[in-house]
C-alpha cells in the first residue's frame, strides 16, 4: 500500500524522523488556513502517488495568502501523469542547503534489506543513477543485527556526506531503518534528505510504501487505507472480489493463480505485447467468475484483446470452457479472445469450446502460452 506524502511524513514523525509542520487541504480556502498556522513562507505540495511532482508544477512555494490561493488554486484538480490532484499538502518552507537521497528496500535476491545513500540528492536522482552509480552507496543491512550509528555513519562517510552533515545524516538512518522494519514498509524514501543552513537534516520529502502482509498487525492503517486511490476499473474490480490491478497496456488477461498471471504479463511483453492488466481467478473458475472477469476486462476501454491463460490443476479444463461459453451468453465483449486452454481435462475444454458455435473472430484456441500470447499480441496491434 503506497502512502501520499503527508501520510508518509506522519509515519516518519512516529519514528521521531524530522519532518516539517504542517496540514492537508482540499480547497483552496483550507489551504491558505493551514499556511496561516504553518507560517510564510510554505510551500503547496500535489499529494499524488508519482514522482516528480515538483518538475511538473505541483510544488510551489508561497509567501502569502494571495501566492498560496493563485498556487493551490492551480495544483488541485492538476493532472500529473495521470493522477488528479485531489488534496494538498502545505508546510512551512524550509531553507535548503544540500539535498541528498536515502532508503530502505528488501533486495529480494540477496534476502537482506537494502540501504542506498547518496549526498546528490534531489529531482535528478534517476539520472545520477543512470550517469554516476558510484554517486549512490549501496549497503545491505542485516537484518538480525541491525543498522548500528556507527556503520550508518560510514554509510555517510563513503557516500561523501561531508563531515558537518554525517552526524544528522547517521541518526535519521538508524530511525527510517526502525520505520522500515518495525513499521513493516516494503519502501522508505527520502529524497531529498537536506541539509539546513542551521546545520540540522531534516526530510523533506517521504515515499512510503507498507507492506501488506503485516496488515494484522497495524491496526492504526485504517486510516491509510481509506485514503487508497482505485481507478474505476480496480473498484468494479473490488466489487466484484476479484484480485484485480489496472495497467495501461491493450491485452486484457485473466489467468488462474497469481504466479501463472505473472508470467502471462511477462509472457505477453516477451512478445512486444503491453497488458492491460493483472487479474487472477484464482481456483474456481466458474461462469459466475469468468463473466465476473470478462466485465471488468470489457469495462476498459483499451482492451484490444483478451487473453485468457488457465492451467488446469483442480480446475478442470471443461468447467473453464463451460464458464466462458456461459459468460460469452452474458456479456458482449469488444475484444475478442484468445485462449490456451491446458492441464486436468483440457481437451474436454477445447471440445467444448469448438462445439459452442463461437465465431473465430470472437474466440481463438492455442495450445501454448506462447502461441496464445503471440496471437493476442497481433490480434491487438491489428
Ligand atoms: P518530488 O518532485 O515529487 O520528488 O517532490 P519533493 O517534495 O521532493 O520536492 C521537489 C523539490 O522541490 C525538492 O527537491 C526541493 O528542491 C523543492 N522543495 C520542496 N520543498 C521545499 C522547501 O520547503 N523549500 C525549498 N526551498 N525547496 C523545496
Ligand atoms: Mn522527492
Amino acid at each position: 500500500m503506497d502512502l501520499f506524502e503527508y501520510q508518509g511524513k506522519q509515519y516518519f514523525a512516529r519514528f521521531d524522523i524530522p519532518v516539517s509542520a504542517g496540514g492537508v487541504a482540499v480547497t483552496v480556502d483550507q489551504a491558505v488556513t493551514v499556511a496561516e498556522s504553518a507560517q510564510y513562507p510554505v510551500v503547496v505540495k500535489a499529494q499524488v502517488q508519482v514522482g516528480g511532482r515538483g518538475k511538473a508544477g505541483g510544488i510551489k512555494l508561497a509567501n502569502n495568502a494571495d501566492e498560496v490561493r493563485t498556487h493551490a488554486g492551480n495544483i488541485l484538480g492538476m493532472d500529473i501523469k495521470g493522477h488528479v490532484v485531489k488534496r494538498v499538502w502545505v508546510e512551512h518552507a524550509s531553507d535548503i542547503d544540500e539535498e541528498y537521497y536515502a532508503s530502505f528496500t528488501l533486495d529480494r535476491a540477496a534476502k537482506k534489506h537494502l540501504l542506498m545513500l547518496s549526498a546528490q540528492g534531489g529531482v535528478d536522482i534517476e539520472e545520477v543513477a543512470e550517469k554516476d552509480p558510484d554517486a549512490i552507496v549501496k549497503l545491505h543491512v542485516n537484518p538480525v543485527e541491525g543498522l548500528s550509528v556507527a556503520v550508518a555513519k560510514k554509510a555517510a562517510v563513503d557516500a561523501k556526506i561531508p563531515a558537518k552533515a554525517q552526524d544528522g545524516v547517521a541518526e535519521i538512518l538508524v530511525k527510517l531503518y526502525r520505520c522500515f522494519t518495525e513499521g513493516d514498509c516494503d519502501l522508505a524514501e527520502i529524497n531529498p534528505l537536506i541539509l539546513k543552513p542551521t546545520g540540522e537534516v531534516h526530510a523533506l520529502d517521504a515515499k512510503v510504501s507498507l507492506d501488506a502482509n503485516a496488515d494484522f498487525r497495524h491496526p492504526e492503517w485504517e486510516e491509510f487505507k481509506a485514503t487508497v486511490e482505485l481507478d474505476d476499473r480496480e473498484k468494479l474490480a473490488r466489487d466484484k472480489g476479484l484480485q484485480y490491478i489496472g495497467l495501461d497496456g491493450y491485452v486484457g488477461i485473466i489467468a488462474n493463480g497469481a504466479g501463472l498471471a505473472m508470467s502471462t504479463l511477462d509472457v505477453v511483453n516477451q512478445v512486444g505485447g503491453k497488458a492491460a492488466n493483472f487479474l487472477d481467478i484464482g481456483g474456481g473458475a466458474n461462469a459466475d467468475v469468468m463473466a465476473s472477469a470478462l466485465e471488468v476486462i470489457n469495462f476498459d476501454k483499451n482492451v484490444k484483446s483478451i487473453f485468457i491463460n488457465i492451467f488446469g490443476g483442480i480446475t478442470r479444463g471443461e468447467e473453464v470452457a463451460k464458464g466462458i461459453v456461459e459468460a460469452l451468453g452474458r456479456v458482449d465483449l469488444r475484444a475478442p479472445i484468445v485462449i490456451r486452454l491446458d492441464g486436468t481435462n483440457a481437451e474436454e475444454g477445447r471440445e467444448i469450446l469448438r462445439n459452442a458455435g463461437i465465431p473465430e473472430s470472437k474466440l481463438v484456441s492455442k495450445p501454448t502460452m506462447l502461441e496464445a500470447a503471440k496471437a493476442a499480441v497481433e490480434i491487438a496491434k491489428k
